[in-house]
């Protein structure tokens, strides 16, 4: 089959050197020795009827041998100069030519010598010297041709000697003239040629360049994003022509972004251009990878056959590949891809419909199962097309009514009371019924709708809070995309200056993925947050990359760490290892700790043993409604002890 790299026009290769000029003035007298030959050759013949028509007996038998032997000679050099010849062959014709002409006329001066022919002589000479193309080649033929006229002259008319060598002399001068004539023109000619030819390759090489950094990505020369869509383009074509199935793959690197932030962007780079290797080698010579830009990349392979474990193994393969230490100079690093499929086997979708889908299974392999591949099929269509309806719902619903908050109670273990709450959002659409919030959230971030609804979200949470006592605080959630964008961080700390609430009593959860798009602009955003006075808390803690760089040049003050671990914590070994060492981590930094996810007292006994002092979860209490937190704060609530027979796992079985 053809290579999908063949869609990309190949880059035009620079055309060879330029013969030296000298040899080009040679090769440029190519037509006049093919002129020269022709009209000689009708000279020969005509001689040669003539003959024929009016015999001499004296003198026309070895004429006649001549005259042949001067037309085969001349037909074979006419054949000659119709091929490719190298400047000595060249000259080596131009020498035939006169050396046919030289004899022809010389040979009857000395068969039967008559005063007129002597013209001949005179004449042959600016002949050859319009003939010749090397100077050396004229002066030897002209000096021949001024010998033969002396010759002749000395042996038939002594007297005469003076009268032709003024002759000759002429002879010679006009065949200078028109040898250094001729020659001028054809050098000017050549350089005129020899410049346009040289502008013709800058400008083909410019032209070859400017299509490489038009079609190629500068950092990794993968083709990018824009050849990648003509790609594409031409065998979604082929599809439909030729009924030929391709794979549509779409890869992003996890943990990118930390790379960047942490060893620079040098090390960044080199990372990008082992993936970019690295994609080649499993993609061979029939697929193509190709940039789109950022850490994303992207495939088109061929689908000889759509089984599903076949093409998964293509994805596999990305995986592993992907997931090989990098080397980045003075680091090595581990790193992961997550990969996206589709097989794209119907003709009726566009572009657009593939890259939509390529880019669900994407999402789903970067949310569900990162560092892994996973192919695009009927559930995942079912969950896009919901998707599009949240996206849809979202776009046109009322934020003020149909959204609310809920709040969850935070404890603290050593002053046994509730100290906060954390303020979660609800979003009962009565279109769809009730969406869940990780669901919503990221639709709102997706339709670049999460900047109003976090406004309506702290505007009714900081309402809520109003008639609180003061040391309860709220925790309120930010999205990444409110880190991301200043004029959204100037709406959130006015909001929170209006409600005339203490900044300190406000704390704002911040996850560690939002650091990853940007860690700048996100540092920037917290330290403001910092300023105003509010403390930040790091939600999520150990789901992403745990990396201590954020903690050390962030002004967080506390660490929430996921739900995931806790819920593990009694049956998986690692998980109970993870939440001490988070906990011993967050003592040793002096931050604060909370637990999430607290269900049973089983946990809360292990975190008691193991020091954690905040804990949130439905042990302690559900998020409840606006009107629910006062009613709860009042009623004494403390979370039961744990049962004293349920302690950690033993340290053999936390080695199993
Ligand atoms: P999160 O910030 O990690 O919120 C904690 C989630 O854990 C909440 O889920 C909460 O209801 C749930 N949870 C609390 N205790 C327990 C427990 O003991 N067991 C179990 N199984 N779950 C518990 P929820 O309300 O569904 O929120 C999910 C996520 O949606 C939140 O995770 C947060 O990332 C996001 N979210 C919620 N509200 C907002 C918001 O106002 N703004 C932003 N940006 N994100 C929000
Ligand atoms: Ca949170
Ligand atoms: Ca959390």
């Amino acid at each position: 089959m053809r290579t999908p790299r063949q869609d990309i026009p190949e880059t035009t290769q620079p055309p060879g050197p330029a013969l030296p000029e000298a040899d080009e003035v040679l090769i440029a007298y190519k037509p006049i020795l093919n002129g020269a030959t022709i009209a000689i050759l009708m000279f020969i013949a005509y001689d040669f009827v003539t003959r024929l028509l009016f015999p001499n007996p004296l003198y026309d038998g070895p004429m006649l041998v001549m005259n042949v032997v001067g037309l085969a000679t001349l037909t074979f050099v006419h054949f000659c100069l119709r091929h490719e010849l190298s400047t000595r062959q060249l000259d080596l014709l131009g020498g035939v030519i006169c050396l046919v002409l030289f004899l022809n006329s010389n040979l009857q001066q000395l068969l039967s010598f008559e005063q007129e022919n002597l013209v001949y002589s005179v004449l042959m000479m600016p002949v050859f010297a319009t003939l010749l193309p090397r100077r050396r080649s004229i002066v030897i033929a002209v000096a021949i041709c001024c010998v033969m006229l002396g010759w002749l002259v000395h042996a038939n008319l002594p007297h005469m000697m003076n009268d032709y060598l003024s002759v000759g002399f002429a002879g010679v001068l006009t065949s200078v003239a028109i040898a250094v004539i001729i020659r001028n023109a054809v050098v000017n000619a050549v350089k005129a040629r020899l410049e346009a030819v040289k502008d013709r390759e800058t400008a083909e090489v410019l032209a070859a360049e400017a299509r490489h950094l038009a079609e190629c990505d500068a950092l990794t020369d993968l083709p990018n994003r824009r050849s990648f869509f003509l790609a594409l383009e031409s065998r979604l074509a082929r599809l439909r022509s030729h009924g030929e199935p391709f794979i549509l793959g779409l890869v992003d690197l996890d943990g990118f972004k930390p790379v960047n932030d942490t060893y620079g962007h040098a090390a960044g780079d080199e990372m990008l251009k082992t993936v970019a290797r690295r994609l080649t080698g499993v993609a061979g010579d029939t697929a193509m990878p190709a940039r789109l830009g950022g850490d994303e990349f992207a495939l088109i392979a061929p689908a000889p056959c759509t089984r599903t474990e076949t093409v998964l193994q293509l994805g596999h393969r990305i995986e592993a590949q992907l997931s090989e230490p990098y080397d980045l100079g003075e680091y090595t690093c581990k790193g992961s891809g997550s990969v996206g499929l589709l097989i794209c086997d119907d003709p009726q979708l566009s572009t657009h419909d593939l890259m939509e889908r390529a880019d669900h299974a994407l999402y789903f392999a970067k949310r569900a199962l990162q560092g892994k591949a996973v192919l695009f099929n009927a559930a995942l269509e079912h969950e896009m097309t919901a998707s599009g309806q949240i996206d849809k719902a979202l776009r046109r619903c009322d934020y003020e009514a149909e959204f609310t908050v809920k709040f969850q109670p935070q404890y603290d273990l050593v002053k046994s009371k509730i100290t906060g709450f954390e303020a979660l959002a609800r979003w009962d659409s009565p279109e769809l019924g009730t969406v869940a919030p990780d669901v919503f959230i990221a639709a709102a971030e997706r339709a670049g709708l999460i900047r109003p609804l976090t406004q309506v979200l702290l505007g009714k949470a900081l309402a809520a809070m109003a008639d609180w006592p003061e040391d309860v605080a709220l925790s309120f959630n930010l999205s990444a995309h409110d880190l991301m964008s200043p004029q959204a961080m100037d709406s959130v700390l006015e909001t929170v200056k209006a409600s005339g609430l203490p900044a300190s009593r406000i704390e704002f959860e911040i996850t560690e993925t939002a650091m990853m798009s940007d860690f700048n602009q996100a540092r920037h955003a917290i330290n403001r947050i910092s300023q105003a006075g509010h403390s930040v808390a790091l939600d999520d803690f150990g789901v992403g990359y745990s990396s201590l760089q954020y903690l050390q040049q962030l002004p967080v003050s506390k660490l929430k760490i996921d739900r995931s671990f806790v819920s593990d914590m009694l049956t998986d070994s690692s998980s109970f290892k993870i939440v001490r060492t988070m906990l011993s981590l967050s003592q040793t930094l002096d931050l604060g700790c909370v637990i999430e996810g607290v269900e049973t007292e089983a946990q809360m006994h292990i975190l008691r043993s193991l020091g954690a002092r905040h804990v949130q979860g439905y042990l302690i209490g559900a998020p409840m409604a606006a009107d629910d937190v006062l009613p709860c704060l009042t009623t004494t609530l403390s979370p039961r002890r744990a049962r004293p027979d349920i302690a950690a796992p033993a340290p053999r079985q936390a080695q199993a």
